[in-house]
């Protein structure tokens, strides 16, 4: 991490280069720096003293604003960031108690049921804010192999002065999750790909590249390591946190992980001035992380499909950014994060355990956190723990069904887009016709 100077405004460095900077404006529409590094925000200061000791006098959209106040340090004003807060931060994140010292998040109140709906929100509200600037339409292009698509298409649906575009590979994303992309209209358009998700990511990085194309339309992404998705994901930890009564129980929260944006978001909340203990990195058989905490040896892979299938990633992308606020230090990570790994077995197993105990259907990524908070309990006795369920239940309904066999509730929202109509424009692999099909559409 580069040493405080005296600037003011928000500025961002890239973990690769921690002495160039860009201003967030800058970061949210770049994505990822030119060397290939992840943005980092300069500072990371406690909030003003008396804030967390008041959160219970706060509303979950107050405490937003004053997080994205204390860290835009002036990039926006006042009254906007509380416009973005406002359209953004639009559905709850409730604490739920399974015994004294065991409490779940609900990240999934969203409309694509993930807590990934926080992220896709706020970026499209802040995108929309700074193209204000531009005064020209704005078009994002995104691949997707299914959930971050339906995130992404939630999240900027109707936002003004941005087009999506959502590519997505014909017959590879499940029934729901092609709903959630086709239904939407306005101004999120499908394009249902003749090939693979590799194909629609080669569309997509050969459309930034072509000239004729960026010259003619205002080109994005709405990639997932955007800064601007990690910055509303640290809110509910202080939302979480408001929630808690205060005992002398040393606090962990246990963060089911993938791209370790989750807890990287959590690692911000700390150094925000957040009194948390502990993380507890919780993985499915990629484990990758929980290794690095034993071992100190970081080996990426090829990631294996597991029952908690939005973690399979074999080479997690936030892993830069928390090295880099430790120090890049393994020493002083261990101290900070505990990690464990589960098989599907013992997930199906803990799935059950939560039905029968608690009589709480967690879903499938919630109980590899739930199996990872009663390891570390057994380790650290007298340790409370928030588990942040990513996901509601239903997206897995086959799995968590079969599991504990008998019929799960399905949230209206998902349930209507059952019936509502498919619409897709068809496309091949091919570049040319994509990039007529563009230059004809904006
Ligand atoms: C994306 C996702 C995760 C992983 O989150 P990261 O921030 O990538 O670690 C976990 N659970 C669910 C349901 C997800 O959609």
């Amino acid at each position: 991490m580069p040493t405080a100077d005296a600037s003011l405004t928000m500025r961002l460095y890239s973990t690769k280069n921690t002495s160039r900077f860009v201003s967030l404006q800058q970061a949210v529409f770049k994505g990822l720096p030119e060397d290939n590094g992840l943005y980092m925000p300069e500072h990371l200061s406690h909030l003003p003293e008396g804030f967390v000791k008041k959160l219970k006098d706060y509303s979950f959209q107050e405490i937003g604003f004053e997080v994205c106040r204390h860290l835009f340090a002036g990039a926006i004003p006042d009254a906007d960031i509380k416009g973005i807060i406002e359209k953004s931060i639009t559905f709850p994140a409730p604490l739920v108690r399974l015994d004294d010292e065991t409490f779940i998040l609900e990240l999934f109140h969203g409309p694509s049921l993930a807590f990934k709906d926080f992220g896709a929100r706020f970026m499209a509200q802040l995108m929309s804010y700074f193209n204000q600037e531009e005064g020209r339409e704005l078009v994002i292009l995104v691949a997707t192999s299914g959930d971050t698509g339906g995130a992404v298409a939630a999240g900027f649906y109707k936002t003004p002065g941005i087009k999506v575009v959502i590519l997505y590979p014909s017959g590879k994303v499940s029934h729901l999750q092609e709903k959630q992309l086709t239904t939407l209209g306005e101004n999120i358009t499908a394009i249902e790909v003749a090939g693979t998700f590799d194909d629609c990511q080669a569309l997509v990085k050969k459309a930034f590249l072509d000239e004729g194309l960026t010259s003619s339309i205002r080109l994005s992404s709405a990639n997932s390591i955007n800064i601007a998705r990690l910055i509303p994901q640290s809110f509910y930890y202080f939302e979480a946190y408001k929630q808690l009564e205060e005992d002398g129980k040393p606090l962990v929260f246990c963060v089911p992980s993938g791209n370790f944006g989750n807890l990287t978001a959590g690692l911000f909340a700390k150094a925000m001035g957040l009194p948390i203990h502990r993380f507890i990195a919780a993985t499915n058989a990629n484990d990758v992380v929980p290794e690095y905490l034993e071992s100190g040896v970081f080996t990426p892979r090829p990631s294996v499909p597991t029952l908690s299938n939005a973690m399979d990633v074999g080479n997690p992308s936030n892993f830069s950014r928390m090295l880099d606020l430790y120090g890049s230090t393994w020493n002083n990570l261990k101290k900070i994060i505990a990690g464990y790994a589960f098989s599907d077995e013992q997930t199906r197993f803990a799935l059950k355990e939560v039905f029968e105990k608690y009589a709480y259907v967690i879903d499938p990524h919630g109980a590899v956190g739930y199996l990872a908070f009663r390891q570390f309990q057994k380790e650290h006795p007298g340790a409370k723990g928030v588990i942040l369920e990513t996901a509601h239940p239903s997206k897995f309904l086959p799995d968590v069904e079969a599991i504990l066999q008998k019929k799960i509730d399905v949230p209206e929202r998902l349930a209507v887009l059952a019936k509502k109509d498919k619409h897709a424009v068809q496309m091949g692999i091919e570049f040319g016709p994509f990039k007529e099909w563009l230059l004809q559409s904006f």
